[in-house]
């Protein structure tokens, strides 16, 4: 029976010497195999057992019995150096009531749910589940940013309408999550780049970042190595953005035109933001017949909407990067009329915005990331401790491969 309970235990070195059922609880008394240890003052080999000392552990549970580890953890004292010490035990953190396996366990719930639903589904305070975030933060986090290339930085709001932004780093090389910085202040983003060290930051040779103007000087501050790119979905954005504005701007317009027009114009314009934003190409058959019905209404709208193709069409395909400047110069001058605020940031930005056609950099990772963060915190009650926010999205990303040990 001992035999069959340390085999299903599975704790490297660990035996079970008894057991007790008490209702769905299952106590195993265990302790280690191993007669001696050893010190960690002088690292000698010690086999004189100074007292033994049991407390109760939470492990994952058998079958549907709760299991509680009655651990010996004992203490020795060492021959050579005279003073005691207790045994390492490596499944089991120092003061913590749980073993590390279990705490992972739990903490691996917590990544589609929140702390209190976890520890009610599991029998635990919030505290002792934070208290297991933490823990197993410690095998997961820093992570490992040795092969960082090409950083992007990009920021989302997930308090909708509360202009509240965090800001969200990301590998685009590896497409996962590498940090979070809860507010975007400058300050506050070096701060947390700064902690990757010296060595990781010189080791970036690109960052791509969007037109706000709030990460280029720092970037060039702090990443003495990394060209400064604008990513195209940012340059895209602004463009939308605008052709959406004057979609709406085009149907109130309408309202002060004769009955028969206003129809015309108003009802094609109305609720088909999608229709004019969607890649032409990728249009159905429905929303064709719809932008044919939009063009002929709207002489401006199917400028603009032919500009905004002629832009994306123009990053899809140039070949290399001189056809492609070329191509975005004759684009500037030709929607200037149309893209006044779009026409001016990009010139701004001309530079790090032709750095695509050299490198073709994208940051589309992000929006995937933007949508699980969102999803994260939908889960977790957000904010309400970012650091709990923090870990446990950085554990959604780089769980498996960090503690696969
Ligand atoms: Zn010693």
């Amino acid at each position: 029976m001992k035999r069959v309970l340390t085999q299903l235990l599975n704790l490297t070195d660990v035996v079970v010497e008894s057991s007790i059922q008490e209702g769905s609880v299952l106590i195993l008394s265990v302790g280690k195999k191993e007669k001696s240890a050893v010190c960690p003052h002088c690292s000698t080999k010690s086999r004189h057992l100074h007292q033994n000392q049991n407390y109760l552990v939470k492990d994952l549970p058998m079958g549907d019995k709760e299991v509680i580890l009655n651990l010996n953890r004992r203490r020795f004292k060492c021959k050579k150096c005279r003073k005691t010490f207790s045994e390492q035990l490596n499944f089991i953190g120092t003061k913590k009531s749980f073993t590390h396996r279990y705490a992972e366990h739990i903490v691996k719930q917590l990544i589609s749910s929140n702390v209190s639903n976890v520890a009610e589904n599991n029998g635990l305070t919030d505290e002792e589940v934070n208290s297991m975030l933490e823990d197993v933060a410690k095998n997961v986090l820093p992570i490992n940013l040795n092969n960082l290339k090409r950083l992007g930085i990009d920021e989302i709001s997930l308090a909708k309408g509360q202009g509240k932004f965090i800001v969200v780093l990301v590998d685009i090389d590896s497409g996962k999550l590498i940090g979070l910085v809860k507010e975007r202040k400058q300050l506050e983003i070096e701060n947390v780049m700064r902690k990757w060290g010296e060595e990781v930051l010189e080791r970036i040779e690109e960052v791509s970042i969007d037109m706000t103007g709030n990460y280029k000087s720092l970037v060039n501050k702090i990443c003495p190595n990394a060209v400064v790119t604008v990513d195209r979905f940012h340059v895209t954005k602004i463009i939308h953005e605008e052709l959406n504005q004057a979609r709406i701007a085009e149907k109130k317009t309408a309202l002060e035109l004769k009955v028969e027009d206003r129809e015309k114009v108003f009802d094609s314009l109305k609720g088909n933001k999608f229709t004019i934003l969607k890649a032409e190409d990728k249009l159905t058959e429905q929303q064709k017949i719809k932008l044919d019905t939009i063009r002929e209404a709207s002489p401006i709208i199917a400028i603009m909407h032919s500009l905004k193709e002629e832009f994306r069409n123009l990053f899809n395909t140039s070949e290399d990067s001189g056809t492609g400047i070329l191509g975005l110069l004759d684009w500037l001058e030709k929607a200037v009329p149309y893209y006044q605020k779009s026409v001016k940031t990009i010139k701004r930005w001309f530079g790090e915005v032709a750095g695509y056609f050299e490198r073709k950099t994208t940051n589309g990772v992000v929006e995937g990331i933007n949508n699980k963060l969102k999803l994260i915190k939908r889960n977790g009650f957000g904010f309400r401790n970012f650091r709990n926010f923090e870990i446990r999205a950085l554990l959604s990303w780089h769980y498996n491969t960090n503690l696969a040990r």
